[in-house]
């Protein structure tokens, strides 16, 4: 069922082709599109001929500085920290509803600046983002404080308030995602919000955010700033007015993020990084779902995801025919332009990254790896790469220890269970890890033995509002989604009173 659930080859009704027009390009400060302080540009592509879509406004350290001001008079003096719970809630309800009626062309705009496949976007992504946003809806008028006893004769009451403004740093791989993850529980805590999106993919954020006015969201508590890293995002991690920082994407800009933050006023930092997730495969397995399971772990989005299943570890007793299956499966896999139904998988982001991955495969391929399919581009236009496999993958290998962040699996042997835990195990990162076993017994072993931060026991990818997401080690800190992710979002105030005659004393 799950996989069903995430097949992207299911049929879509007939996309929204491009080119139409893109209408949202400025920068989105105080409730206004304007134009960068600079009026410089930059221009966003379609990874599918590498052409430009759309110039859009490129934000610097002064843009920053506007949109924190804006976010900090909206959280000063503005209506949405004061506004009741209640009224927040309806105003993220109302946004969902937008998100739906409009997710044809939220989908359509995330897969030409993207190039994930239009179905992905339509049928899982964009009605993801209005699940998010029901959830935390549903959490804003449930945000309360408690008392707690103390030992004297004092009444003491613990606050949960909104933390001030959060500035928000998302990534490229799964725009609209990533903006749900970080806005919902911002927004339903009663922060307000500057976010800069990541310059490859700036189209969606800008789109989504013109709806959350729509739906009442009052000035300012919202502000979408486009631009680079070192310009825009650093600007926006140093700043001293931000409350709060949040980062998504990889491990060495999570760092330089953390750095900052600290350097400056020491805001909250919370960062969802790199991964190099191990997908374990036991013997017992039925060969012909875990090699499925496997390349979905692996393919999915192009095989960008922070907790793809990159180290496929398979039992030396089934190892052969699932090395074999695992070929048929990835030559059976339908690449191409993301607006056809049936595409599975559609271009790289970007010429930076389609050159990184085919780096890695000329490193695996130098290594001594085992290349088993693909290992080159496919056609002469656009960022497509075949999906591509390696066995005989051994530990101390790139392609074994890198973040690949491309459709390129690794296969790795093991036969001993203590032994798949040690070398699952030892990675600096600690985001994700899949478990394929029939043995309640193994998988619990596995489960409790791994050290990050989900296990997929006999699925993987599965992600629900209410399923907290996050790494150990250099995978990040703290987490998102579910409960855990408004502790990110709230400060805790105690309030001290005295008690004076009370009849228990
Ligand atoms: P990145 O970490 O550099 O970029 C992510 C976001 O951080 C973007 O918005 C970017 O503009 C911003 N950023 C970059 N430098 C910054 C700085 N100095 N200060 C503040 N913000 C900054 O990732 P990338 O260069 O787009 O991709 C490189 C690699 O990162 C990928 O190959 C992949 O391995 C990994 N990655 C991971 C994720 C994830 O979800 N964990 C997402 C994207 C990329």
């Amino acid at each position: 069922a799950i996989l069903q659930r995430f097949s992207t080859a299911a049929a879509a009704e007939e996309p929204i082709s491009p080119p139409f027009q893109v209408q949202d390009k400025q920068l989105l400060i105080g409730g206004k599109f304007v134009d960068s302080a600079s009026g410089k540009t930059f221009s966003t592509l379609d990874p599918r001929t590498g052409e430009v879509i759309a110039h859009v406004s490129e934000g610097d350290a002064e843009d920053i500085n506007r949109a924190v001001s804006a976010a900090r008079k909206a959280f000063d003096e503005g209506p949405w920290p004061r506004m009741t719970a209640y009224e927040r809630s309806r105003i993220l309800l109302r946004f969902a509803d937008l998100i739906e009626k409009h997710n044809d062309e939220l989908a359509a705009l995330e897969t030409w600046d993207n190039g994930k496949p239009y179905a992905q976007a339509a049928n899982i992504e964009v009605p993801m983002v209005a699940r998010l946003m029901r959830y935390y809806a549903g959490w804003a008028d449930k945000i309360h404080g408690l008392v707690v006893p103390a030992d004297g004769p004092h009444h003491v009451q613990v606050l949960h308030e909104p933390i001030g403004v959060a500035g928000q740093i998302i990534p490229w791989n799964f725009p609209l995602l990533m903006f749900a993850w970080k806005v919902g529980p911002a927004l339903a805590c009663g922060n307000t919000v500057v976010l800069k999106t990541a310059e490859q993919t700036p189209l969606s954020a800008l789109y989504i955010s013109k709806l959350l006015h729509e739906a009442g969201l009052p000035d300012g508590v919202i502000n979408v700033v486009s631009g680079f890293g070192p310009t825009a995002g650093a600007a926006l991690a140093s700043h001293m007015d931000v409350d709060k920082i949040a980062f998504t994407g990889s491990t060495d800009t999570g760092k330089i993020v953390l750095e900052l933050a600290a350097r400056s006023n020491l805001k909250s930092v919370t960062l969802e990084l790199g991964g190099k997730s191990p997908f374990i495969i036991m013997d017992d397995a039925d060969v012909d779902h875990a090699v499925e399971l496997a390349h979905f772990a692996l393919f999915f989005n192009q095989g960008q995801c922070c907790c793809a299943g990159s180290r496929t570890f398979v039992h030396e007793r089934i190892y052969d025919e699932f090395v074999e299956k695992a070929k048929a499966r990835a030559m059976k896999r339908v690449v191409g332009d993301p607006f056809k139904n049936g595409v599975e998988q559609g271009p790289q982001i970007d010429d930076d990254q389609f050159n990184k991955i085919l780096r890695y495969i000329k490193y695996g391929v130098e290594s001594g790896a085992n290349l088993v399919t693909g290992g080159d581009r496919l056609g002469d236009k656009g960022y497509y790469i075949q999906p591509t496999i390696f066995s005989d993958v051994k530990d101390n290998m790139k392609i074994a220890q890198e973040e690949i962040f491309g459709p390129v699996q690794s296969i790795l042997k093991f036969n001993d269970l203590n032994e798949v835990i040690k070398r699952a195990n030892a990675s600096q990162y600690g985001l994700a890890a899949g478990v394929f076993t029939n043995n309640l017994n193994t998988a619990n072993t596995l489960t409790r033995a791994l050290r990050v931060g989900t296990v997929w026991v006999n699925c993987f990818d599965v992600f629900d509002a209410a399923i907290p997401f996050g790494g150990y080690k250099q995978s990040g800190i703290g987490r998102e989604k579910g409960i855990d992710s408004l502790k990110n979002y709230l400060q805790v105030k105690a309030v001290v009173t005295p008690l004076k005659n009370a009849a228990w004393l």
